[in-house]
C-alpha cells in the first residue's frame, strides 16, 4: 500500500482499559473509570425523557444541518446560526480544521502538553508542528506568538488546558489574540469551560467580532455527560464556517445526538449543579495533597494532575489493581503524574484512600 510517509509512524489512540477488560484482568466486580474526564454525576433527566418520546424513523439519513439543534444553540449563544459547525464531537472538529488548513509547507503551534489531538492530526496532514512547553502548567503565550511565522495556518489554544486544568485569564487571552496575524486561525478549545470559577470565567464568544480569525470549539462529552453520543461544536465567523463546512462529513451528528445534545443544553440547573459538586470535590483534593505534601496543578476542569514524584505507570497501575481507573501521566508529557477525573464523593474518597495505601507500601 501507499499509506502516507506519517502514518506508517503514527501510533493509533489508545483509550484507557475498558471497564470490562479491568474487571476481567483483576477479578473485580465494580469499577470506576476515571480515566477520560466523563461527567460522574450522568446527564440531564431530560435527556431520557426526550429520547422516550423519540418517534422518527432511525432508517432515514439524520439532518445534516442539524437545523434544530443549530435553531436552539443560536439562539442561546445569541449568534447567527451560520456561525456554528456541528460535528461528532469535537474531536471531529479538530480533525476537519486541520483537513481545511494544513498541509505538507505549513505548520501548526501548540502548547505542550496539550491535547494531544491537535497534534495527531496535524502530523496526519503532513504539516509542521511547533510545540512551545507550558510555563508552570500554563500556556507559555509569549513563547507561543514567537514561533508563528507566514506559513502558520492554526495557532491551539486548550482552556482549560487539558492536562494540567489551568486557565488564561481574559486579559492574557486578550493581548494574545491581538498579536496573532489575523490569518492565523486561532482554535480556542473550551471542552471543560463549564468548570471554570465563575469570578474568572468569561465569555470568549465576545471576541468573535473583533477577532474573526478565532473560531471556539465546546462539547457535550464533559458537564453534558453525553460523550458516548458524539456531540461537539464550533462558534466562529460565518465566512470561517463557510470555509470548514466542505471539510465536514455530510450526515456527521446524528438523531439521538442532536436531540440529546438539544435538551442536554436547556437543562442549565443540572450544570450548575454539576459545577458546584466538582468545586467541591476539588477542594478536598486539594486538601489531601497538601497533607500529604503532593505537588499538583490547581485545576479549572473536573480532573486534576497530580505529581507522585516516582513513576506514573506505578501508581496508576497500583489504582487499576483496585479497580479505579486512571490516567498515568507517562502517556500525558508527566512521567510522575497521574491525571484523574473528579469523580462522585465516594469514588474520589476511594481514590484518596487507594492513593494514602500507595504511599504507605512505598514510604
Ligand atoms: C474531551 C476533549 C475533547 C473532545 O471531546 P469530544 O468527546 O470529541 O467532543 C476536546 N478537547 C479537549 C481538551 C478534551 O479534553
Amino acid at each position: 500500500m501507499k499509506w502516507k510517509n506519517q502514518i506508517l509512524n503514527l501510533e493509533a489512540y489508545k483509550p484507557g482499559k475498558t471497564i470490562d477488560e479491568v474487571k476481567k484482568q483483576y477479578k473485580l466486580e465494580s469499577i470506576v473509570k476515571l480515566a477520560s474526564n466523563e461527567n460522574p454525576y450522568g446527564y440531564s433527566p431530560k435527556v431520557d425523557q426526550a429520547l422516550k418520546d423519540f418517534k422518527a424513523s432511525y432508517i432515514l439519513y439524520p439532518d445534516g444541518y442539524a437545523s434544530n439543534l443549530r435553531e436552539v444553540m443560536a439562539d442561546l449563544l445569541n449568534v447567527d446560526a451560520r456561525q456554528l459547525i456541528f460535528t461528532n464531537g469535537a474531536d471531529e472538529l479538530i480533525q476537519i480544521i486541520s483537513r481545511a488548513l494544513l498541509e505538507p509547507g505549513k505548520n501548526t503551534v501548540m502548547a505542550n502538553p496539550t491535547f494531544s489531538q491537535y497534534r495527531h492530526n496535524a502530523v496526519i496532514e503532513g504539516a509542521e508542528v511547533r510545540e512551545v512547553d507550558l510555563l508552570n502548567g500554563k500556556h507559555d503565550l509569549k513563547g507561543m506568538l514567537s514561533q508563528i511565522d507566514e506559513n502558520t495556518a492554526i495557532v491551539w489554544v486548550c482552556n482549560p488546558n487539558n492536562p494540567t486544568g489551568t486557565y488564561m485569564l481574559e486579559e492574557e487571552l486578550q493581548v494574545f489574540l491581538e498579536q496573532v496575524p489575523s490569518d492565523v486561525l486561532v482554535v480556542l478549545d473550551e471542552a471543560y469551560f463549564e468548570y471554570v470559577d465563575k469570578d474568572i470565567a468569561y465569555n470568549s464568544l465576545s471576541f468573535l467580532e473583533q477577532f474573526p480569525n478565532l473560531i471556539v470549539m465546546k462539547t457535550f462529552s464533559k458537564i453534558y455527560g453525553l460523550a458516548s453520543f458524539r456531540v461537539g461544536y464550533g462558534i466562529s465567523s460565518i465566512a470561517n464556517i463557510q470555509s470548514l463546512d466542505p471539510a465536514r462529513p455530510p450526515f456527521n451528528t446524528n438523531v439521538l445526538g442532536q436531540l440529546a445534545a438539544s435538551t442536554a443544553i436547556l437543562d442549565k440547573d443540572f450544570v450548575e449543579s454539576c459545577r458546584l459538586k466538582n468545586e467541591t470535590e476539588k477542594q478536598k483534593y486539594y486538601d489531601f495533597c497538601q497533607e500529604n505534601h503532593l505537588s499538583y496543578f490547581p485545576t479549572q476542569a473536573n480532573f486534576i494532575l497530580i505529581d507522585f514524584a516516582c513513576d506514573g505507570d506505578k501508581i496508576s497501575q497500583f489504582l487499576l489493581s483496585k479497580g479505579l481507573i486512571v490516567r498515568s501521566g507517562k502517556a500525558l508529557g508527566y512521567p510522575t503524574g497521574v491525571r484523574i477525573t473528579l469523580g462522585s464523593k465516594a469514588q474520589n474518597q476511594q481514590v484518596r484512600n487507594a492513593i494514602k495505601e500507595f504511599m504507605e507500601l512505598n514510604s
